[in-house]
C-alpha cells in the first residue's frame, strides 16, 4: 500500500510516462518501501526529492542505421537514459534485445541508480540500449552495428560523465567493437569510458564473473543469516548467459549442487550437478541452445523444451535471465516444493506478486538492486583501475568483491530493521540506496 503523498506521486508517473509498465513497476515498487522513510525525514518530502528521481536528468533516443552482410540496410533505435549523477558520472550497462524501448531502458536506469548507491561507491545510474537483435547475426554484423551506435553515443559520454558497461545481448566481444570506435572517433585511449572490457586492453579481473559470484556471495550472506549455507542444496538457476555461468561456478564451489538451468528454448534438468565446461562450450563459444548440451551429456541431464525451469524442486532459486520470468504461480511453486532463499541475479526477473508470495512464506528474498549490484560494483573498480593506471590481481579483486557484497547485504538488514521490517531485504535495499542518492541530492542543492 502506498502513503497517501506517494500515491500522488505515483499517479503522476503514471501520466507522465504512459505505457511504460516495466518502469511503473520498478517506480512502485521503491515507493512502496519508502513510506517509513518520510516520516522521518519531512525534508524529502518539502525538497520534493521523490518527484526529481522518478524524472531521469536526461533521455537520448536515436536512429542506428547499419548494412548486413547482404548490403540491406537496417534502422534500429538507440537509447541512453541518463537517470541520475548525484553520487557519480552515470553508470549503467547498454542491453541490445528486440524487447528494448524507453520503458525498459527506464526501468533499468531507475533500479541502477539504488543499486549503484548500495555499493557505496560513487556512482550515479544510467542505463541505454537498442531494439538490435543480435541472435543471428554474424560477427562483422554485429561490429558494424556496434559501430554505428557509438557514433552517435560517443558525444554523450565520457569517463567524468556517462559510463556504459554491458548488460543482455551485449558482452565483451561489443563493449570491444564499442570502445574502438570511441578511441577512434576522439582519438583518445580514454579506458574509463567504458567498462567490461577485455583485459588486454583496460579491463578488469573478476569484471566477467562478477555479477554471478556476487549474487552468489550475496545468497550465501542471507543463509549465514539464518545459521545455514549453500552445502550440498539443490539450487535452480534460469538462463545460461554470463550472469548465469558464474552464478554456478560460485554455488559450486560453496558447495551447491546446481541442478538446472534455462534458455529461451526450455530448461535442462542435471540432478548430478551442471557440467559447467561443456555448458560454456555449448553457450559462450558455439553459440547454440540447451538441446545440444543435455545431447552431449549423454544419459545425465534431460532437456525439456517450452517450459518454465521453476518447475525444477529446489532449495534455492537464482533467477539469472530477464525481467518478470518469476510468476506468481512460479514462486507457489518453488514455495510449495521447498525452496528457501531467492538470489535475483537479473533486473527485476520476480512479479510484484511473485515477491508477496515469498515474503509470506518466509522466504529470504534477495532483491536485484541488492544481489547483483556485484556486477556494476566490479565496474565502479575496473574505472579505479584505469584512472590509476593499475591493474590488480584476480584473488585481490575477488576478495574486494566479496566484502562489497557482505556490505551491501549488512546495510540492507540494518536499514530493514531501523524502519521496521526486520528481514525484508526489498525494503532495506531500497531504503538505504534512497537515502544515500537523496542526501547527496539535498546537498548539492536543486539538482
Ligand atoms: N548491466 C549490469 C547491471 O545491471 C552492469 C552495469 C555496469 O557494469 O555498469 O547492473
Amino acid at each position: 500500500m502506498l502513503h497517501e503523498r506517494l500515491s500522488s506521486i505515483y499517479e503522476n508517473v503514471l501520466r507522465r510516462n504512459a505505457g511504460e509498465t516495466e518502469f511503473h513497476q520498478a517506480v512502485r515498487e521503491v515507493l512502496e518501501s519508502i513510506g517509513p522513510v518520510l516520516g522521518k525525514h519531512p525534508e524529502y518530502a518539502e525538497s520534493k526529492i521523490i518527484e526529481r528521481i522518478c524524472e531521469p536528468e536526461r533521455q537520448i533516443i536515436f536512429r542506428v542505421p547499419w548494412e548486413d552482410d547482404r548490403g540491406e540496410v537496417h534502422i534500429n533505435r538507440g537509447f541512453r537514459v541518463e537517470f541520475n549523477s548525484a553520487l557519480g558520472p552515470y553508470k549503467g550497462g547498454l542491453r541490445f534485445h528486440p524487447s528494448v524501448y524507453l520503458g525498459i531502458v527506464k526501468f533499468l536506469g531507475f533500479e541502477q541508480i539504488f543499486k549503484n548507491s548500495l555499493t557505496g561507491l560513487p556512482i550515479g545510474g544510467g542505463k541505454g540500449g537498442s531494439d538490435f537483435d543480435p541472435k543471428g547475426r554474424s560477427e562483422r554484423e554485429v561490429m558494424r552495428f556496434c559501430q554505428s551506435f557509438m557514433t552517435e553515443l560517443y558525444r554523450h559520454i565520457g569517463e567524468y560523465t556517462d559510463v556504459p558497461a554491458g548488460d543482455i545481448g551485449v558482452g565483451q566481444r561489443e563493449v570491444g567493437y564499442l570502445f574502438g570506435q570511441y578511441k577512434r572517433i576522439t582519438n583518445r585511449y580514454e579506458s574509463g569510458v567504458i567498462t567490461g572490457k577485455g583485459l588486454s586492453y583496460g579491463g578488469a579481473q573478476v569484471r566477467t564473473e562478477a555479477t554471478g559470484y556476487g549474487c552468489a556471495f550475496f545468497v550465501a550472506e542471507m543463509l549465514k543469516a539464518r545459521g545455514t549455507s549453500f552445502d550440498g542444496r539443490r539450487v535452480a538457476v534460469s538462463g545460461s548467459g554470463n550472469v548465469a555461468v558464474y552464478t554456478i561456478e560460485k554455488v559450486r564451489q560453496l558447495g551447491g549442487i546446481v541442478v538446472a538451468c534455462s534458455d529461451s528454448s526450455g530448461y535442462v534438468v542435471d540432478d548430478k550437478g551442471v557440467d559447467l565446461d561443456l555448458l560454456k562450450q555449448v553457450k559462450q563459444v558455439e553459440r547454440r541452445r540447451l538441446d545440444v548440451y543435455a545431447e552431449r551429456r549423454g544419459g545425465n541431464a534431460t532437456f525439456v523444451p517450452g517450459r518454465s525451469v521453476w518447475e525444477v524442486p529446489c532449495e534455492v532459486a537464482m533467477p539469472s535471465a530477464t525481467q518478470n520470468e518469476i510468476t506468481g504461480r512460479d514462486a507457489e511453486l518453488l514455495v510449495r516444493n521447498g525452496c528457501v532463499a531467492v538470489g535475483e541475479g537479473a533486473n527485476m526477473p520476480t512479479t510484484p506478486e511473485g515477491i508477496r508470495i515469498f515474503e509470506e512464506a518466509g522466504v529470504a528474498f534477495g532483491p536485484g538492486k541488492a544481489a547483483n549490484a556485484g556486477g556494476v560494483a566490479t565496474s565502479a573498480l575496473e574505472m579505479q583501475q584505469n584512472a590509476s593506471r593499475d591493474s590488480w590481481t584476480f584473488e585481490f579483486s575477488e576478495n574486494r568483491l566479496q566484502q562489497i557484497m557482505r556490505d551491501i547485504h549488512d546495510r540492507c538488514l540494518r536499514s530493514a530493521d531501523e524502519y521496521g521490517m526486520p528481514g525484508n531485504y526489498v525494503a532495506g535495499a531500497n531504503i538505504d540506496g534512497f537515502k544515500r542518492v537523496a542526501d547527496a541530492m539535498l546537498a548539492l542543492g536543486l539538482i
